[in-house]
């Protein structure tokens, strides 16, 4: 079986691919991740590549890829994450012959809420919720005892951009995938780990082997 997951950031994207990747042995591929990897290779392609991001510049698509198919080649059971982000990169993967799209659909307003509310320990290792996961004392890691803190980019302003973004640059990817009848559109609203159960079960529904 071979996916693709599209949803907005903080939408549990990761979370479902990697317990895709336990339960299931998908290869869970990240495209910004691998694009991460090769930038930081010495081969003439990573140097481009590095050169490229370093400077805030996009990658052009068929760099993406082309790493994307060489990292699937010949699998038959993965599962992309957050790729492809445009119609054009759709069309280049055409030849895969993706079997299902599934998009994590979770209002706005629940996202900056998961965003704003999101605090991580100095130490940098662990992250709480001050709702759905907040530190057993308020301000303070359980693990490590350091400070609570929010990062920089979890303000509502800095959220809603990266979520504007997202819309307008996945809606026609998304559009895309509904008119080839791929899509499949899941509710995204629940904790991720429910999330990813669900998805589990509908899964399974398709492909009772998997
Ligand atoms: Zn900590």
């Amino acid at each position: 079986m071979k996916l693709v997951i599209l949803g907005p950031p903080g939408s549990g994207k990761g979370t479902v691919s990697e317990q895709l990747e336990r339960e299931f042995h998908f290869l869970h591929v990240s495209a910004g991740e691998l694009l991460r990897n090769e930038a930081a290779q010495k081969t003439e392609e990573g140097q481009k590549i590095n050169a490229l991001i370093t400077v805030g510049k996009l990658v052009p698509p068929e760099i993406i890829v082309a790493l994307v198919k060489e990292k699937v080649k010949s699998k038959r059971k993965y599962i992309l994450d957050g790729f492809p982000r445009s119609v054009d990169q759709a069309e280049m993967i055409k030849d895969l012959s993706i079997d299902k799209v599934l998009y994590l659909d979770v209002p706005d307003e629940l996202l900056v809420e998961r965003f704003t509310g999101r605090r991580v320990c100095k130490q940098g290792h662990h992250s709480y919720h001050l709702k759905y996961l907040p530190p057993k004392k308020a301000g303070i890691c359980d693990y490590d005892g350091s400070p609570l803190l929010q990062r920089s980019d979890d303000t509502p302003k800095a959220i809603k951009e990266r979520l504007r973004i997202f819309h307008s640059e996945t809606k026609p990817v998304i559009e895309y995938y509904r008119k080839k009848g791929l899509l499949m559109k899941i509710d995204g609203s629940p904790l991720p780990e429910i999330v990813a159960q669900n998805v589990k079960e509908i899964l399974q529904k398709l492909d009772p082997k998997l």
